[in-house]
């Protein structure tokens, strides 16, 4: 996977990206992360990427030609039109499901925005998918590129050490993860559940099962609805 970022932030999106698990991988080979800078393609003589949008209105936008050139410049490097994302609070809101799908992707373009938005004529041209990350509006698109990457990042295989913890967490099967718990066995007087100390890997996984339910139908009942249960858990849980 390679994550190519336009953004008028180039040191935002690397800084935060290069570390931790995501920044392993990119050592290791697994995925890469490059932050193309949009002001260095405008053919404007001040650096300048923005303007007054026509018809009025509060704040500046950033105009069509350094956010094409910028875009044609990484196709034309790596040969082929790719997946274009624009980070946008009018996209559809992102998902696990979409993270998973989206590192199927040899090649990711994210397109970050700034002041108002973007010149709606190279958005028509260059952008395949239009992606929120939750209805409010931040500053720029940086902080949802990161979001994005990360999470799509997590779904390459070998990224995460034990393949196991990215197919059983949060979302699978429209389920919430279960609590979990680590040493010490007793902590500020709250034990850890006695079957978690058992060594019964059925009770275990059952107990996991159950708590995974009731978690979600009492956090998200708007995933709980779709979640994928047995007839039996059907007629337990509802
Ligand atoms: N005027 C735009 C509107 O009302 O839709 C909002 C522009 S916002 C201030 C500046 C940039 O931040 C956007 O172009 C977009 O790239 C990014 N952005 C803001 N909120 C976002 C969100 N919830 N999800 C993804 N990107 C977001």
């Amino acid at each position: 996977m390679r994550f190519h970022i336009m953004t008028l932030f180039p040191e935002m999106v690397l800084q935060g990206l290069n570390t931790s698990i995501i920044g392993r991988a990119a050592e290791k080979g697994l995925l890469s992360i490059e932050a193309v800078n949009i002001r260095d393609y405008t053919l404007d003589k001040h650096k300048k990427v923005d303007d007054y949008p026509y018809g009025g209105g509060a704040g500046m936008l950033m105009q069509a030609q350094p956010v094409y050139d910028t875009w044609e410049s990484i196709v034309d490097r790596i040969g082929y039109r790719p997946r274009t994302i624009y980070l946008t609070p009018q996209g559809t809101t992102f998902t696990q499901p979409m993270a998973k799908k989206f590192a199927k992707e040899e090649d990711l373009i994210f397109l970050c925005g700034h002041y108002e938005g973007i010149d709606e004529r190279v958005l028509e041209e260059i952008v395949t998918d239009y992606v929120s990350i939750g209805d409010y509006v931040l500053t720029g698109g940086e902080l949802p590129a990161m979001v994005l990457a990360d999470a799509i990042s997590r779904m390459v295989p070998g990224v995460l050490t034990n393949e196991e913890s990215g197919s059983t967490e949060s979302f699978e099967g429209n389920l919430l993860e279960y609590p979990q718990y680590s040493r010490p066995e007793e902590w500020m007087g709250k034990r850890v559940p006695p079957v978690l100390l058992s060594g019964n890997h059925q009770k275990v996984e059952e107990w996991r099962r159950e708590q995974a339910i009731l978690r979600t139908k009492e956090r998200r009942p708007d995933l709980f609805e779709k979640a994928h249960l047995t007839e039996k858990e059907k007629k337990l849980f509802s």
